[in-house]
This record gives C-alpha cells, sequence and structure tokens, in this order.
C-alpha cells in the first residue's frame, strides 16, 4: 500500500504521519515513513540544494527538475524497495505538492510537471490524504515549529491561499484522493486518517 500525504505548509503532515504510522505498526505492519523533498540520500543532498538560499536561486523550469530528480531517487532507493518487501510505504508529500507549488502556484507550468512525471515517475500513490486547513492557522502552525523549513513563508497568505484551492481542485479531479479536515486537535484528525486509511487494509 502507497499512501501520500499532501497540503499547504503547517497542515499537520508529519504529525499524522507518525501517528498513523505507529497505529500501523501497533496493529503488526511493517511501515517506512519518509517525506519529500528527501526520503533517500541523494533526495536529501537535492532538498538542501532547493530549500537553502533564496525562493528565487533557481527558475521555475530548473526547480522541477531538480524535485523531479529527487523524487526520482527516492523512489528507486527508498519506495520501491519497501513496496517490494510487502511494506505499507507512507510519503509526506509527493508528486501533488510538485504540482501545486512547481506547477501553479508561480504561472501556469502544469503541462511541463505533467510530461515530466509521465517520463521520469510514472506512478501515483493508491490513497492519497489531503490535509485541508484554513492556510492563517497553517501559517501560524508552521511559523511556531521549531526548526521549520519554510520557502513560501515571505510570500504570504495569498500564495498558501492559492496552494490551498489547487489541491482541492486536484483532489475533486483524481479518486485516489480523500480530503481530511485538519482542523481539531491532533487526536481528532487522526481520528480522520483512520476513517479514511481502514478500508484501504487487507
Ligand atoms: P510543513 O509542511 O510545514 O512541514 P506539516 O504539514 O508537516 O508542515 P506539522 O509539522 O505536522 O505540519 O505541524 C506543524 C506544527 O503544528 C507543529 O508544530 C505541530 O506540532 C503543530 N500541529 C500539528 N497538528 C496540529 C493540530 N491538530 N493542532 C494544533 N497544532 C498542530
Ligand atoms: O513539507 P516540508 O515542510 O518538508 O517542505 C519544505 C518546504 O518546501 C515547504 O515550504 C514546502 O511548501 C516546499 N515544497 C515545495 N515544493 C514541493 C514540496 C515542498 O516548494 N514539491
Amino acid at each position: 500500500l502507497f499512501l501520500s500525504l499532501e497540503g499547504i505548509d503547517g497542515s499537520g503532515k508529519s504529525t499524522q504521519g507518525r501517528l498513523l504510522a505507529d497505529r500501523l505498526r501497533d496493529l503488526g505492519h511493517a511501515v517506512t515513513l519518509t517525506r519529500e523533498p528527501g526520503g533517500s540520500p541523494g533526495a536529501e543532498e537535492i532538498r538542501r540544494l532547493v530549500l537553502e538560499g533564496a525562493t528565487d536561486r533557481w527558475s521555475p523550469e530548473t526547480e522541477i527538475l531538480l524535485f523531479t530528480a529527487a523524487r526520482r531517487d527516492h523512489l528507486e532507493k527508498t519506495i520501491r524497495p519497501a513496496l517490494g518487501r510487502g511494506e505499507i510505504v507512507i510519503t509526506d508529500r509527493f508528486a501533488d505538492s510538485t504540482r501545486i507549488f512547481q506547477g501553479i502556484t508561480r504561472g501556469d507550468l502544469s503541462d511541463t510537471v505533467d510530461r515530466l512525471h509521465a517520463l521520469m515517475i510514472g506512478v501515483e500513490p493508491d490513497l492519497t490524504l489531503l490535509f485541508d486547513l484554513d492556510p492563517a492557522t497553517g501559517l501560524s502552525r508552521a511559523t511556531a515549529r521549531a526548526g521549520a523549513e519554510l520557502r513560501f513563508e515571505d510570500m504570504g497568505l495569498g500564495f498558501q491561499t492559492r496552494a490551498r484551492a489547487g489541491f482541492l481542485e486536484l483532489a475533486a479531479r483524481h479518486g485516489r484522493f480523500r480530503v481530511i479536515e485538519a482542523d481539531g486537535s491532533p487526536e481528532t484528525v487522526a481520528a480522520r486518517v483512520w476513517t479514511a486509511v481502514a478500508p484501504y487494509l487487507a
């Protein structure tokens, strides 16, 4: 089972990924919990290249190539081997983040993102949980987090608002999405997550 967690910054993906992995492990499942950008040694190096320095360090097109290169390495080195061992893979962000952050929030590069995805990645998760949250709440949660690597903090609420709308549009188009209301306590959100995931467990 291949699961991805998506949403704007501060929507609670990492927190819910940990809670879900713990619950699945308690039930005896083998789980690989991973993240993007990153998730393999090579992809973590690319993560530093994209997240360190100014937001305009790379052109939008170069950024798509870097994120896709990182994803390809993550897929080869971490995701496919774990699925091959029969594990449940949970990734905090996958290609939908690139569709939104590189594809639509700074101009329309959706076609470029989709063509490169088809050529170099070609797989989608079985289930994608979209954590939907008011951007102001997300931004205040994310900026409060120690060690947060936020790229779009300076670009303000408008940016996260466009990203939220983009994620909801994607979710409406693809049956693999389940939208999770991400407000409320972590335990409340975890219960919603469990309702979405349980039907996928053998
Ligand atoms: P990012 O995309 O910025 O990495 P994220 O979606 O992975 O963020 P988390 O790192 O899980 O989000 O959460 C961001 C911050 O909000 C953390 O400090 C976390 O402890 C806190 N948080 C997570 N879930 C909740 C919740 N349900 N209610 C309040 N605070 C929360
Ligand atoms: O999810 P995480 O906090 O690890 O992401 C780090 C930063 O990179 C966030 O600000 C996120 O919005 C951004 N990002 C991006 N493009 C992606 C994935 C993440 O700009 N494809």
